[in-house]
This record gives C-alpha cells, sequence and structure tokens, in this order.
C-alpha cells in the first residue's frame, strides 16, 4: 500500500483542530486533520442531555464566527456548539477526514519526520499536532467496591436524572460539572450529597457584564500558570437555567446536603475530609477578589458601570457546613448511586516518541514539545488559564503554526544551503 505524504499532520477535529487547521493555513502550512469520529464529538456524545456553555455566545467562540441566531448574551447548547464547529470547518474549508483513528506515531530513523499507523492507512508527516483534547480519559478513585450495589459513574457517562436508581445520590466534586449535575437532580426532586472540595467560583454577572469579560479586562485568562499548588482547582461556573453564580449555600438552602472531600470508604461508610467550611471560604474569597479587581478597574477608568453592594452580602454558613458530616453509611442515607465529577486525565498512549515524564505527562513549552516537530495543542494551562477553552486554544494554535512556520525556514534554509555545497 502507497504511504500517503503530509506536512502537518494534525491529529482531532475538536475545537484545537480546527483552530490550529485555521492557522496552519494562514501560514500556508499544507496539512491534514484527522478525526476518528465526527467533528467536535466530544460536544455531542460525551456530555450530559442539557449542557449549555459555561460562556455566553459573544465569548465561546473563535474570531471569525459568531453563533447564528442566537443571543450573544445565552448560553448555546452543546449540540449547537457542536454544530457551530461542523459550520466553521465549512468556513475555513478545513481539510479533514473524519472516521480515521491514528494508531500509533512513531519518529523516523536518522531523517526528519514520522510515520503515522491510521485506521486507513499509512501517512508520512513532517509535523504532527496532538490536538486529541484536554479531557480523554475519566478518573476516579476506585474506593468503593462494585460489590457494594451502588451504581458509580462518572460525568463523561451522566446524561440526565432518568439514568439514575431512585434513591439520594452522592456527587463528587465540585467544579462546573458537579456542580451543574447535582443542581440538575437536586431539581429533578432527588436528595443531594454534593462533596466540595478546594474550588474557585466567580461572579456570573456584576456590574452588569459576566464575568468572561471581567476576566477577559483584567488580565485573568491570560495568566501564565496556576498559583503553586492551585494546579488541580477547579472552577465553579454555569451557563444552565441562564446562568447564575454558583453558590454553595444557595444550593444548601434549596436542600442539598454539603459534604467535604470524599476520602475513603470502609464497611459501607464514606468518610469526608475535614475543612468544608474551608473550603467554601476558599472559593469566596476568589468570588470577592474578582467584584474588588472589577471595582478597581472600574474607579481606574471611569466606566459607567453601576455599583452592586448586594453582590457582596455572602448568607451564613448552613448547617451542613457549620457542622459538617464527617462520615456517611451510605445505605442507611438511602444513597443509591454515586457520580464521580473528578476529572479527566490525557492519553497519548497512540504517540510513540520521548517527550512524556513518568506520570504520562507531556513535556512542552506552551505546545512545543520536547521531541523536535510534534506539538500538543488545547490542554490547561498550555500556555494561559484559557488553553483549554474555546476562546483559549484559538490563540495557542496560532503560536504553534508559527513555530512550525519558523522551523521550516530553518530546515528550508538548511536544503537550500546543502544543495549549494553539492553544487547542484
Ligand atoms: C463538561 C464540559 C463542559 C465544557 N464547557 C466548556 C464551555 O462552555 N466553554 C469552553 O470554552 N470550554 C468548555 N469545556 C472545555 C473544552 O472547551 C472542551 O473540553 C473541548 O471539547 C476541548 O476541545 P478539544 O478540541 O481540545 O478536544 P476534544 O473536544 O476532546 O476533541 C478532540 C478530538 O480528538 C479526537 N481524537 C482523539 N484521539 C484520536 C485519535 N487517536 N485519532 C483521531 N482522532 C482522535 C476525538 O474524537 C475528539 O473529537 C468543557 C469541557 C467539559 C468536559
Amino acid at each position: 500500500m502507497s504511504i500517503e505524504k503530509v506536512e502537518v499532520l494534525v491529529v482531532g477535529g475538536g475545537q484545537a483542530g480546527l483552530a490550529m487547521s485555521e492557522h496552519l493555513d494562514n501560514c500556508d502550512l499544507p496539512h491534514l486533520v484527522l478525526e476518528r469520529h465526527r467533528i467536535a464529538e466530544r460536544w455531542r456524545t460525551a456530555r450530559w442531555d442539557s449542557l449549555v456553555a459555561n460562556g455566553p455566545a459573544w465569548h465561546d467562540k473563535f474570531p471569525g464566527l459568531d453563533f447564528i441566531d442566537t443571543n450573544p448574551d445565552a448560553f448555546p447548547p452543546k449540540e449547537k456548539v457542536a454544530d457551530y464547529f461542523v459550520e466553521y470547518a465549512k468556513k475555513i474549508a478545513a481539510p479533514i477526514r473524519c472516521g480515521v483513528e491514528v494508531k500509533e506515531v512513531r519518529r523516523n530513523v536518522h531523517r526528519p519526520g514520522f510515520h503515522i499507523q491510521t485506521s486507513q492507512g499509512e501517512i508520512e508527516a513532517t509535523y504532527v499536532i496532538a490536538a486529541t483534547g484536554p479531557f480523554q480519559h475519566p478518573i476516579f478513585p476506585a474506593i468503593v467496591p462494585e460489590e457494594e450495589g451502588i451504581m458509580q459513574i462518572h460525568s463523561n457517562a451522566y446524561r440526565n436524572p432518568g439514568q439514575l436508581p431512585e434513591g439520594a445520590v452522592l456527587v463528587v466534586g465540585a467544579g462546573s460539572s458537579g456542580t451543574q449535575i447535582a443542581d440538575e437532580l437536586l431539581r429533578a426532586g432527588k436528595r443531594v450529597f454534593l462533596s466540595v472540595g478546594p474550588h474557585s467560583r466567580y461572579p456570573r454577572r456584576y456590574r452588569r457584564h459576566d464575568y468572561c469579560w471581567w476576566l477577559g479586562v483584567l488580565g485573568l485568562w491570560d495568566i501564565e500558570a496556576p498559583e503553586p499548588g492551585a494546579k488541580h482547582v477547579t472552577i465553579a461556573v454555569s451557563g444552565a437555567y441562564g446562568g447564575y453564580t454558583v453558590d454553595f449555600r444557595h444550593l444548601a438552602a434549596r436542600g442539598m446536603t454539603l459534604v467535604g472531600r470524599a476520602e475513603r470508604f470502609r464497611d459501607g461508610v464514606m468518610a469526608f475530609a475535614p475543612g468544608l467550611a474551608g473550603n467554601l471560604a476558599k472559593g469566596d474569597a476568589d468570588y470577592t477578589s474578582v467584584l474588588d479587581a472589577a471595582d478597581a478597574y472600574v474607579a481606574r477608568n471611569g466606566l459607567d458601570l453601576p455599583e452592586e453592594p448586594d453582590a457582596r452580602a455572602l448568607d451564613p454558613d448552613p448547617d451542613c457546613v457549620g457542622d459538617p458530616i464527617l462520615e456517611l453509611d451510605l445505605a442507611k442515607a438511602g444513597v443509591t448511586s454515586i457520580i464521580w465529577a473528578t476529572g479527566y486525565d490525557v492519553d497519548y498512549s497512540w504517540l510513540k516518541v520521548d517527550t512524556f515524564d513518568e506520570k504520562g505527562q507531556p513535556k512542552h513549552s506552551r505546545g512545543v514539545s520536547a521531541e523536535s516537530g510534534v506539538y500538543f495543542l488545547g490542554l490547561p494551562w498550555l500556555s494561559r488559564r484559557g488553553s483549554s477553552f474555546i476562546w483559549g486554544v484559538w490563540h495557542d494554535a496560532r503560536y504553534l503554526a508559527h513555530h512550525i512556520s519558523t522551523h521550516r525556514g530553518y530546515m528550508a534554509y538548511h536544503s537550500s544551503a546543502r544543495r549549494k555545497i553539492l553544487g547542484a
């Protein structure tokens, strides 16, 4: 079978792969995007039914296209987000081939480039960009044995309340996914326990503007590295039900029971770490810091945005925070299901090159890997806080395209210099 040759191979046809395609094209870099399923597949099939974008339509998009028939301040449903990317692929005429899985990438021996094994044949590429997503492999601690007879799923397998058995549910993890799922289950009439660890939370709207706007003008999307020790702190925001500020005390006031971080399980009893009140206080501090920074920005720039003192009023801690449950007998509490909203890991088992640390995490600087010719895109904190989000990945893709273009220039110089030496 003949081997197809491409200059740049992009693996993955989600938002990262499409952003990459646009910038490669702008740099006149011939390329091919391979997607094993459909464009933006994860938005269609790896999320729950009611999911909407966490950011408003004017913000969670690429610069070159607006959402069609959508109020810019609304939060588009997940199908609309996926449709948006299909539309975008058409607009930029992305050379994308769907239904093709990349099985293996290996560096060529004693010559530049890579040999790629796909589900539909072999490819040779000079550059390979891994745009396979920040959230590939669901992770959750195997602390509750299957024999306990409790239904356990990861948030990526949650679809809707009807999927769960009768009885109470424990949602572990209070980032955006866990909080939104717990809220949906509470609204569906379920008894809900929500395990809340360290987190950040922001005001959904303050002084007339969405938090996405505030983080933008305050330069907070552009922060280049998480605070030391804060790498895994999750952000609790929601665009559901028209968008609202996540306030765990409000959820408790509506009947949700907050518990601390789930630590271990023995003899039917789940143990939760102390420190729930501290976790809430840390979230409050982040929330208030945005209000403070926004107020200072308004004052400094003389913006005509009305004051909003009520935003600073926090309810007192509910009983479940003041006197937290440290141990819960799940059967006695009627808990029949657990949803682990505990995050994801990457899976680069197909990428057989030398750029991973001992934990399998990619070694890179702004997406430029330790293995020349291999690039990563779409990962959290790739270059800044916004890197794994729709608007952020677009800017990172531009950087990578320029990096490849520059590298290609060096290689072109080498080839012409060599030709001169050989007198060709
Ligand atoms: C629940 C949830 C809600 C989110 N909401 C928002 C939001 O509102 N706003 C926002 O900005 N961000 C949001 N994000 C973050 C981010 O925008 C999404 O995770 C987005 O899907 C990431 O896009 P991506 O292209 O980097 O990766 P993905 O969407 O995961 O795309 C990667 C693609 O690569 C393909 N692929 C993987 N391996 C191979 C292979 N070997 N060969 C070929 N193809 C392969 C996959 O099929 C997939 O289509 C959310 C994330 C989650 C989990």
